[in-house]
């Protein structure tokens, strides 16, 4: 039985990571401080045998013997990750230290949940891993962007200078049940207020994009990825290509939910990258043809769904 070490996997993308885990008979520790996750994302799997809880903040060394690690905890929206800026640089970048520590004392393989924001505002279009990328050193996604970008050459450096078996995957935005509701990213908000009928808040004109990916395409590929050879060890595009504008997902989310919301347009954030599309041809190849099954128009269905259930629970202002 492999064991398997998620952080943060109580969060959006750990809690989905972590059940697929235990479904393939894994044996699942879940480590998270809780800043954005929720005991709720992970109660379902609470009297599972082979699961366990962790309350750790990965800045701090965490010993254990493990095969796999998946580093995944990092607040990922810019709502959150720029609440305390200091310590998104230090959950990335003392985290990676600590996790790839780890991974080196046990001789587990470690993945890194990077991100496409690695290539902030991109110049090339669609993104390829080669690209270096166009990032602001010192704006207010930089915590972010520059935290996650330092983590992938700790990486690299753990890998050259003490063989530790890493992967790197660069992960384009993703949605799907189980987002914090008040995260602020732009699929969790226009579906809130859709659902209550408020005011769909879209940032500058809307025209600019992003490529969404169903949270079940994700953790197909993070699985795959890990399996790969020793030799495999990324960048690696994990997105789905299909690119809409904001404006074209305000309206497809306002015709799913048969909202009389209207649409109002506020200021665009600065830094706020005005385009941006994976290419996985890389991915494709790599992992075994792995590419995303689920269109946009479907998982907002299952997303919507989450949503309506999340505001009827009575929960909802409690998360
Ligand atoms: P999330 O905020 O739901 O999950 C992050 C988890 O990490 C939370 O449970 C949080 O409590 C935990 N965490 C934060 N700081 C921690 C710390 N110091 N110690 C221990 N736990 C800590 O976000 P998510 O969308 O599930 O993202 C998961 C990972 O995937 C992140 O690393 C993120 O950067 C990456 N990623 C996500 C997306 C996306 O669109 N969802 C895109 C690119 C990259
Ligand atoms: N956005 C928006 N309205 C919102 C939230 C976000 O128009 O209520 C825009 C945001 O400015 C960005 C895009 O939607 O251009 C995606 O934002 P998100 O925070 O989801 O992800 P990221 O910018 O990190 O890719």
């Amino acid at each position: 039985m492999r064991k398997v070490l998620v952080t943060g996997g109580a969060g959006f993308v750990g809690s989905h990571l972590c059940e697929r885990l235990l479904s393939e008979g894994c044996e699942v520790i879940s480590l998270d401080n809780y800043f954005t996750g929720d005991k709720r994302n992970i109660v379902h799997l609470i009297d599972h045998p082979y699961f366990e809880v962790v309350r750790h903040d990965v800045t701090t060394p965490y010993l254990v013997e493990v095969d796999e690690i998946y580093n995944l905890a990092c607040p990922a929206s810019p709502v959150h990750y720029q609440y305390n800026p200091i310590k998104t640089v230090k959950t990335s970048v003392m985290g990676a230290i600590n996790m790839l520590g780890l991974a080196k004392r046990i001789k587990a393989k470690i993945l890194q949940a990077s991100t496409s924001e690695v290539y902030g505002d991109p110049q090339v279009h669609p993104q390829t891993e080669d690209y270096w990328g166009h990032v602001n050193p010192i704006g207010r996604r930089s915590c972010y962007d520059e935290g996650k970008r330092c983590a992938e050459t700790l990486f690299m450096d753990y890998h050259i200078q003490n063989d530790v078996r890493i992967k790197i995957i660069r992960i384009f935005n993703t949605y799907g049940p189980r987002m914090h509701p008040n995260d602020g990213r732009v699929i969790s908000n226009f579906i809130i207020q859709a659902l209550q009928g408020n005011d769909i808040t879209i940032y500058g004109d809307g025209s600019q994009t992003r490529s969404f990916q169903y949270v079940d395409d994700l953790v197909e590929g993070m699985i795959r990825m890990m399996r790969t050879d020793d030799n495999v060890i990324g960048p690696i595009n994990i997105g789905n290509p299909g690119e809409f504008t904001i404006k074209e997902l305000a309206s497809m989310v306002i015709e799913m939910t048969g909202s009389k919301s209207k649409i109002i347009n506020l200021p665009k954030p600065t830094d706020d990258p005005t385009q941006r599309q994976p290419d996985i041809g890389k991915a494709k190849e790599m992992l075994d043809g792995w590419e995303p099954q689920v269109p946009l128009k479907n998982g907002l269905e299952k997303t919507i769904t989450y949503f309506e259930n999340l505001l009827k629970s009575g929960n909802f202002d409690t998360w």
